[in-house]
C-alpha cells in the first residue's frame, strides 16, 4: 500500500472512531433526555461547558442531532461533504455557537509543530475549513490563521490523524 493510501485508510479508521464514539454518547444522552427528563438548559450548559474545556467537541462527539446530520454530509462527494459541514459547524445550533467562539479560549487546542513539519499539506486536505477557504486558513502555512482556532472547528481531528509525522496534536495550551 502506497503512504497516500495508507494516509488515507488512518484517517478513515480515526473517523470511524469517532462516530462510533459519538453514537454511543448520542445514544446516552437522548435515552436521559427522554426518559429522565433532563433538562435542555442543562444540555445547553454542558455544550457550553465542554466548549470551554475541549472546544466545539459537542458536534462531532456527543450530539444525536450531529450523527444525523455526519450521516446526510456524506452525500456529494468529499467536496460537496466539506461544503456542508462547514455550513453547518458554522450555522449550527445555540450549543454550537457557544462552543465555537470558545475554540479560540478553550484549554484544550490543536497545535502545529513546525520544527518536525514536512509541508506534504495533508492536514490541508484533510481539513474542510482550509479546504473552502485556504486563502484565510492553513495548519502548516505561515501567515495563515490556524483553523483550528476557527469557529467552525467541530474538533473533528481529521487533521491530526492524517499528519504522517505527528507533527498535529490536540492537547493542554
Ligand atoms: S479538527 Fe482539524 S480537520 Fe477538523 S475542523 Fe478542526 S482544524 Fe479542521
Ligand atoms: S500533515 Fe503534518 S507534516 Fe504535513 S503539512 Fe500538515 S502538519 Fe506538516
Amino acid at each position: 500500500m502506497n503512504s497516500n493510501l495508507k494516509k488515507k485508510s488512518i484517517a478513515g479508521t480515526a473517523a470511524l472512531y469517532r462516530v462510533s464514539i459519538q453514537m454511543v454518547l448520542a445514544f446516552f444522552l437522548y435515552m436521559a433526555y427522554v426518559y429522565l427528563g433532563i433538562s435542555i438548559w442543562l444540555i445547553l450548559a454542558f455544550g457550553a461547558f465542554t466548549g470551554l474545556i475541549f472546544g466545539k467537541v459537542f458536534c462531532r462527539w456527543i450530539c444525536p442531532i450531529g450523527v444525523i446530520m455526519e450521516l446526510f454530509m456524506g452525500f456529494g462527494g468529499s467536496d460537496g461533504k466539506f461544503r456542508q459541514m462547514y455550513q453547518y459547524h458554522k450555522i449550527g445550533c445555540p450549543i454550537a455557537w457557544i462552543s465555537g467562539a470558545l475554540n479560540r479560549f478553550s484549554l484544550f487546542k490543536l497545535k502545529t509543530d513546525a520544527s518536525t513539519c514536512i509541508s506534504c499539506g495533508l492536514c490541508d486536505k484533510s481539513c474542510y475549513i482550509s479546504k473552502i477557504e485556504p486563502e484565510k486558513y492553513s495548519l502548516y502555512k505561515k501567515g495563515k490563521e490556524h483553523p483550528g482556532d476557527a469557529f467552525s472547528c467541530s474538533r473533528c481531528l481529521s487533521c491530526v490523524a492524517a499528519c504522517p509525522n505527528g507533527s498535529l496534536s490536540y492537547k493542554v495550551k
